[in-house]
């Protein structure tokens, strides 16, 4: 898939989108392109929120979920819930490298060894294998969720060159509460035990009240993002609230 895109049509792009409803923006990448538009998603709250929405457009996406092989058993059981009763195109992308390949190679406990590594192996190494495969990906990050994702657009070129749509990027969290209790929608069962962000679960934690929302993400380590969403190229935005 020739994914090759300027970041002069980035911007174009995001200025055409940025202040159509989330249902356009997504008919509007369907429209351009097809069966080279993917969706990637760790099933959270703004995930399922954006998935809700997809699936009205396209219900036959493919839908990518990198299983890591440390995810928490309610994050699997929740993947199939959603494939039965929304019957979602999952596509389970799993590392070249198993769990048991990586505890060999670096403990029995490789988040404390070097999380960078770890999750370059159990992440980054499955996403580079398929994100080329697309045109473009649709992504539910949202410029509120933590400072590093405070400049992200709603159409952006990102560190990968990969053309990433996150038609949420300017949804606040309350604004998802809002849209999931208003569609009485399934969402991932932790997010009422304390965490607002799940990822693998040796590296999540519940969040204390007025906490930011990664903030139990790697919560004893200085780290902020596993290295799937770079945001270093992305197109021009603006403040829209
Ligand atoms: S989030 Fe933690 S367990 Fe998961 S891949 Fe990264 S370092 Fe490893």
């Amino acid at each position: 898939m020739n994914n090759i895109v300027t970041i002069q049509q980035a911007e174009t792009l995001s200025d055409e989108l940025r202040d159509g409803s989330v249902l356009d923006i997504i008919r509007r990448a369907v429209e351009s392109f097809g069966e080279g538009l993917g969706f990637m998603t760790a099933l959270g709250y703004s995930g399922i929120v954006l998935l809700h929405h997809i699936l009205q457009v396209k219900p036959d996406i493919e839908a990518h979920f990198i299983d890591t092989g440390f995810h928490f058993p309610e994050t699997l059981a929740f993947l199939e819930r959603l494939r039965e009763e929304w019957k979602v195109n999952f596509v389970v992308v799993r590392p070249t490298m198993t769990r048991e390949e990586l505890t060999e190679r670096m403990g029995p406990e490789p988040w404390r060894v070097n999380a960078d590594l770890c999750c370059h192996h159990m992440k980054v190494e499955p996403l580079l294998r398929v994100i080329h495969d697309k045109a473009a990906w649709l992504s539910a990050i949202r410029r509120d969720q933590s400072a590093t994702r405070a400049g992200v657009d709603v159409v952006e070129l990102d560190g990968r060159g990969v053309l990433k749509i996150n038609p949420l990027a300017y949804w606040t969290s309350e604004q998802v509460w809002e849209y999931i209790r208003k569609h009485n929608l399934p969402y991932h069962p932790l997010h009422d035990e304390g965490f607002p962000s799940i990822g693998c679960l040796p590296c999540t934690a519940p969040v204390q009240p007025g906490e930011h929302e990664r903030s139990g993400r790697w919560n004893s380590m200085p780290k902020l993002e596993c290295g799937l969403h770079l945001h270093a190229r992305k197109a021009k935005s603006r403040s829209k609230h």
